[in-house]
């Protein structure tokens, strides 16, 4: 099976976003007057080449959120929080045509979940089946969505995504799962925490393992170390999923891929595993 990390441009954030300091209110506040930024970190998409057609996870950004008002100027987060950098030919459309995958013949597109730089690229996809959580898209939408960070009026008019539950049975430490599949080796996993309806992508290759992870780390060394993010709604949600990651990893030599880890393609590439160690994990930060 082919897998494709396709990097579709570089957005930088806050440092006590990709690493929060302190809990509850404390830790969102210090992440939003952090003065300091991270680097330019790459914005992933993936394609897998199954054989029962391609499936890609997440769209990345669109070259338009470079555009003054593109993301609403009233919005904190996207006026004094994040900064991106996206090529027209960097968007997800041009990046598959350049692997031979016109995204109208992409059989599903998965979305760990809506924040923009994941849902971005969306407008290459129409007439796709997508498939987003339930409890996503109820947070995304309307008015409060807006609110919540996700610029939901940039959807396109015609989209249409199938909101699924995970309904299937555990998968390890993840207590429930969906097949996308018939072969069963493709299957969704709730990893709840940066957002509350996120999931990740589970592929099976042989006795190992890639998770496609979202953003549920900014980085490999993050989910090793066990620290959570600066801006998970839910502090402890973030913390269990991370800890069920690391229990996978100790089990199934696994290949972890983050939306906006550097290494995260290389380690695709080379088929690299984690090792998470035999450690108990921290239990705070
Ligand atoms: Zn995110």
């Amino acid at each position: 099976m082919e897998i494709h990390a396709i990097q579709t441009g570089f957005v930088a954030v806050k440092s006590r976003q990709r690493e929060g300091a302190g809990h509850g209110k404390a830790r969102l506040a210090r992440t939003f007057f952090d003065r300091n930024w991270s680097d330019r970190l790459p914005i992933y998409a993936y394609a897998i080449e199954h054989p029962e057609g391609v499936i890609v996870v997440d769209t990345g950004e669109t070259a338009r959120a470079t555009e003054p008002g593109y993301f609403p100027r009233w919005h904190p987060y996207f006026r004094f929080g994040v900064r991106e950098w996206v090529e027209p030919e960097e968007e997800i459309g041009p990046r598959l045509r350049q692997l031979g995958i016109e995204a109208g013949d992409v059989r599903k597109l998965v979305l760990t979940h809506l924040h923009t730089d994941h849902a971005g690229g969306l407008h290459h996809f129409q007439g796709i089946e997508t498939l987003v959580t339930r409890t996503e898209l109820e947070l995304a939408s309307g008015r409060r969505g807006r609110l919540r960070g996700y610029p939901n009026n940039r959807w396109p008019e015609w989209w249409n995504p199938t909101p699924v539950a995970l309904s299937g049975p555990p998968v390890g430490p993840f207590e429930a799962s969906l097949d996308l599949t018939e072969t069963g080796d493709v299957t969704l996993i709730p990893l709840p925490g940066h957002t509350p309806g996120h999931i990740g992508v589970l592929i099976q290759e042989g006795d190992s393992a890639v998770l496609m992870a979202g953003d549920s780390s900014y980085s490999q060394d993050l989910m090793v170390r066990g620290a959570v993010d600066g801006v998970a709604p839910d502090e402890r949600a973030a913390r269990d999923t991370i800890d069920r990651i690391q229990a996978f990893c100790r089990e199934t030599p696994t290949v972890y891929l983050v939306a906006h880890d550097p290494g995260t393609a290389a380690r695709l590439e080379r088929r690299e595993t984690v090792d998470v160690g035999g450690r108990s994990q921290q239990s705070d930060a």
